[in-house]
């Protein structure tokens, strides 16, 4: 199994970003970034090189699109579409045939931002998803960096104090996120979980100070989604583009916020009679399972089963689980940074059926 690093959900000056594509791969390259995935709103850039090469080093830039309704206010709903290569924001006042369209031709759609509360000290608005009623979708995006930024903007000040200070930002995805991830795997959903940086690498001014809010380079060090994968990239795009998107469409990753440590290596797997199923896999409770987790450094860890813990452990590398019990399994993992307690690791879920 190999692991591949993805920054996913990002924008350029096609639509509200400040950079360019040439821009964001040359940061990625210096991040030791594998995978970034650019979603410009409602425009699907075509005709870009996917590839930069430093040596060994190279990073694959898959360019899909943040689909919403823009005749809406305030603009909610936005939909992450990776895999296409055509326009299709203009189904975008139909979020149910969006996701069938996208479907229909083999790409993936993630629920943006599910949860993204208004912060009026700053002029934004309540941007969440409200179209519930969609059936269909890839998965959602679990953890939204710029979404945890807006809901600490009590005032400009705090906006000042963050672009500073951009490590005390990240915690942990909202509460009201998870909460309706538990409850779509709950009612039998397969749903993937995605962690997006939602760079825009926006120039801001106070006064005599000016300074670019949030460089890709800084979201590239943050909130990632390791995608685990057969092998790694080659080099030829349609290979690498598929290995890519048919491993995040089984949900074969985890969420990591690289920055207090690096996520990499952390593995979540579960034994049974006749397999080891990985996260995003399926296996049978028969005979009972033996789940193994290990983190790439020792710190508190978590098991939950259909969204309740069901263990814990404070500070172990290695941790191991037996139960027969059927139920959809993930794993949370927080670290000490700053002072403070942060989500440091979310993995995918392994479905195990009665
Ligand atoms: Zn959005
Ligand atoms: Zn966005």
């Amino acid at each position: 199994m190999h692991e591949l690093i993805a920054n996913l959900h990002m924008h350029t000056k096609y639509s509200d970003g400040h950079g360019n594509h040439h821009e964001i791969k040359k940061a990625a390259l210096d991040e030791r970034i594998d995978i970034v995935i650019v979603t410009d709103h409602n425009i699907h850039v075509s005709g870009l090189e996917p590839y930069l090469k430093d040596g060994e080093n190279q990073v694959l830039m898959l360019v899909g699109e943040e689909i919403h309704d823009q005749s809406q206010t305030p603009q909610k709903n936005h939909l992450l579409v990776f895999g296409t290569e055509n326009e299709y924001a203009t189904l975008a006042w139909d979020p149910q045939a969006l996701i069938n369209k996208v479907n229909q031709i083999g790409g993936l759609s993630f629920i943006a931002h599910p949860v993204d509360p208004a912060s009026p000290a700053v002029n934004e608005d309540d941007i969440s998803w409200i179209d519930w009623s969609v059936s269909g979708f890839t998965g959602l995006e679990l953890w939204n960096a710029m979404s945890e930024f807006k809901s600490l903007l009590k005032s400009k000040l705090h906006a000042v104090f963050y672009s500073y200070f951009p490590n005390r930002i990240a915690h942990k995805p909202f509460p009201e996120t998870m909460k309706i991830w538990d409850q779509l795997l709950n009612s039998g959903q397969r749903v993937v979980a995605v962690g997006g940086s939602d760079a825009h690498a926006l120039p801001a001014s106070l006064g005599p100070l000016h300074k670019i809010l949030f460089p890709y380079k800084l979201h590239f060090r943050c909130i990632n989604t390791h995608i685990l994968t057969n092998g790694p990239l080659q080099g030829d795009y349609e290979y690498d583009k598929q290995l890519v998107l048919r491993s995040l469409a089984r949900g074969r990753a985890f969420i990591g916020y690289d920055l207090p440590a690096s996520t990499r290596g952390f593995r979540f797997t579960a034994h049974g009679l006749s397999k080891i199923a990985v996260m995003g896999e399926e296996i049978s409770a028969q005979g009972g399972i033996t789940f193994q987790i290990h983190l790439p450094i020792p710190t508190e860890c978590r098991l939950l089963r259909s969204g309740q813990v069901i263990k814990e452990w404070k500070e172990n590398k290695t941790c191991t689980f037996i139960s027969s019990e059927p139920g959809i399994y993930r794993v949370e993992a927080y670290i000490h940074y700053k002072n403070q307690r942060r989500g440091w690791i979310f993995s995918n879920p392994i479905y195990v059926r009665g």
